[in-house]
């Protein structure tokens, strides 16, 4: 019933505005959304103008309460606060200011508003001129101690971009196959629960990174290339209304003696990282970015960043790329963080009798070495041979990077700690179509789940209840429209496979040795990674989402890219170099064999067909080259281990799961949970359902 009262009430929500004013209404946080009692969000509401004035009394109400006089806006048209676009005057705290608005808006802004009761949350907002619009929200309870087991850490790792079919890809690759059964199962096939993740972000079926991860640690929907906020009217990326994120919110109930832990093979200031600790309405603002996780460290927890992304925390003349002169990595070292650069530093701290409670580990200038470069150097990899990257040889794997956060976190968080490891370069070789880069990633990933069930399966089986550890292992999206769609051998390279796909798992013929066994043949080393990356039969992947490429089914010594950008306007073409049939490609030749690649015409846009609006195609991307491979809204797995892992059967919103981790933390959760029950919605001009 819950469930058909809040979609009629969703219905009336969308008709902001009455047809007679000349205002439009908008409220963040946007209809439809779930709170967790206490959890801290800030109201923001936005009344526009047709006209060049700004709309009057603005009047908000909460629950029928009117909190009008709560607006931390300045001052403005008429003494009204926040008529005129005004943003906080100079008196407010970094966290809380806010930028100026279009001077035709009035707008309202409160920080920091929790709500002590479950319940429905319904806020109003009206003006002078009888434009009107309402919200309406749940809140809901997870405080109260359970008679369940309960967590008091939170291990959250995160394959970027990994979809069922990077999981499975993996598996064969790693652990291969015996009369139709795998050989083994990856660390993340072992844990006790596997449930299916709906992606879609506020403003997209497809979402990307940011609000991709944001919607697991805050509860919330949010836009694309946003984290830890929602959309607003002004032009500053950092003053955005905020959600707050799961690591804050128990760092500052549980209070000193709680950390929060972040781990990524990507630059810490992208966004997956970010979103777990910084709010901001533009991903891609990684020196602010890198000045917020320091700036805010009282209220984010952050005691253990480890990475890439160096180039973000110190100024030009000291080898980055800030330009604000601030030395960033400096500043973390006076505040105690013990700073390291290479896996030898990894080691030393992990094998210290008691590893640093703060450490700040940035390993790239940017993005990390991926594992197939850093496994395969020299052997069937050429990436950190180049000049360029001599300083990245030393660099740890994510494993080891999970086991010093593991250490560290678990040596100083006597009240318990949130950890999230991400397997970022899973997305990243993805958007590549680079199917040995992508597959070796949720291998090295996967390795990282290992250590992380291996210290949980510590805590959870000794004899102290009270420090026991739940493990989630997720995805945000998945990336590529990735598919396996066969088995082949590196003789050559067919452009159409066999007809046999299904029935052998085999493309093609094989030639010349026409070996009649379709299972993959890779050989792994003691660690699960090829020792080959192209045996006699390998697997294949297809990208869906995929960008005009060359493919010739063979690895890549060097990380190329699959399409480069090419004239005015740009348009995405086909990267020659890579898998090309001209003199200028890479990997033409296997064992002597000559391999010459074949065009994939890509499915997604690659800037040849013009915008055909004269005044431009805002809102969609008809005129952008795009040269990677998209995200897809397919769902994802989520697998979890550990108390109030339960909760993480069935299909469920990614949002869903911030209150399913915070139950765990109290052993509030109840069992079996009263799932939503199949629905269909009302139409839209009737109301009536079918
Ligand atoms: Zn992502």
């Amino acid at each position: 019933m819950r469930f058909t009262s809040v979609a009629v009430v969703l219905g009336v929500c969308l008709s902001v505005a009455s047809a007679e004013a000349a205002t439009r209404i908008r409220i963040m946080p946007p209809d439809g959304g779930v709170l967790a009692v206490g959890q801290r969000v800030d109201v923001r509401v936005e009344a526009t103008s047709d006209g060049a004035e700004p709309p009057r009394g603005l009047t908000v109400l909460i629950n029928g309460k009117d909190v009008t006089g709560r607006n931390i806006l300045a001052a403005g048209a008429g003494g009204e606060r926040g008529a005129g676009g005004t943003g906080t005057d100079g008196t407010v705290r970094l966290a809380h200011r806010a930028g100026v608005a279009p001077p035709n808006t009035t707008n309202f802004l409160m920080r920091d508003f929790s709500v002590a009761v479950p319940g429905p949350l319904v806020i109003e907002a009206r003006t002078a001129d009888g434009a009107r619009a309402s919200v309406r929200l749940t809140v809901e309870r997870w405080q109260a101690r359970g008679p369940a087991a309960s967590a008091r850490n939170i291990i959250l790792l995160l394959g970027d971009g990994m979809g069922i079919a990077h999981r499975t890809a993996a598996r064969l690759v790693s652990r291969g196959l015996h009369n139709g059964k795998a050989n083994g199962r990856l660390a993340m096939d072992t844990l006790d629960v596997t449930g299916i993740v709906m992606t879609p972000s506020l403003n997209s079926a497809i979402t990307d990174s940011s609000p991709g991860m944001a919607a697991y640690s805050t509860g919330q929907k949010g836009s694309n290339n946003q984290e830890g906020v929602f959309p607003d009217n002004t032009a500053d990326a950092f003053d955005n209304p905020r959600i707050e994120y799961i690591g804050e919110l128990l760092a500052r109930t549980r209070g000193r003696g709680f950390n929060v832990g972040i781990v990524t093979t990507s630059d810490v200031t992208d966004s997956t990282p970010a979103a777990n600790a910084v709010h901001t309405s533009d991903r891609y603002a990684g020196p602010e970015i890198a000045a917020r996780f320091f700036d805010e460290r009282e209220v984010n927890g952050v005691s253990v960043l480890l990475g890439g992304g160096a180039r973000h925390f110190m100024p030009k003349d000291a080898g980055g790329e800030r330009t604000d002169s601030r030395r960033l990595a400096d500043e973390f070292e006076r505040a105690g963080y013990t700073r390291i650069a290479t896996a030898t530093d990894v080691g030393r701290l992990s094998s210290a009798a008691t590893p640093p409670a703060r450490i700040l580990g940035l390993f790239h200038s940017t993005h990390m070495p991926v594992a197939f470069d850093k496994v395969g150097a020299g052997r069937y990899s050429d990436e950190l041979a180049r000049p360029a990257n001599a300083a990245y040889r030393d660099t740890p794997m994510l494993e080891d990077l999970a086991r010093l956060a593991l250490r560290s976190l678990s040596a100083h968080s006597p009240r318990g700690f949130y950890l999230m490891v991400e397997g970022a370069s899973i997305d990243k070789r993805a958007h590549a179509v680079d199917a040995e880069r992508t597959i070796w990633d949720v291998i090295e990933f996967d390795r990282a789940v290992q250590v992380a069930l291996d210290f949980a399966r510590r805590t959870n089986t000794d004899r102290d209840p009270a420090n026991d550890s739940l493990v989630i292992v997720a995805a945000d999206h998945e990336t590529g429209g990735l598919g396996i769609v066969g088995v082949g051998n590196e003789r050559y390279a067919p452009e159409v496979l066999g007809k046999a796909v299904r029935d052998y798992a085999a493309v093609f013929r094989f030639v010349p040795a026409q070996e009649l066994n379709f299972f993959p043949n890779y050989e792994v080393d003691e660690r699960g990674y090829p020792v080959d990356p192209d045996p006699s039969r390998k697997i294949l992947l297809g990208w869906a989402a995929g960008q005009d490429h060359y493919e010739n089914w063979m690895s890549n010594r060097l990380q190329r890219e699959a399409a480069v950008a090419e004239g005015k306007p740009a348009v995405s073409v086909a990267n020659p170099a890579r898998d090309g049939a001209g003199d200028t490609s890479d990997n033409k030749t296997a064992r002597g064999v000559a391999i010459p690649g074949f065009l994939v015409k890509g499915t997604i846009e690659n800037g040849e067909t013009p915008c055909p609006s004269p005044a431009g195609c805002p809102g969609d991307t008809a005129s952008l080259g795009h040269t990677i491979s998209g995200h897809t809204a397919s769902d994802v797995p989520l697998s979890a281990s550990g108390p109030g892992a339960w909760q993480f059967t069935g299909v469920y919103e990614n949002s869903d799961v911030f209150l399913k981790m915070l139950r765990a933390t109290r052993g509030s959760y109840v069992l079996p949970s009263a799932a939503p029950r199949a629905s269909v919605p009302a139409n839209r001009e009737t109301g009536r359902r079918p």
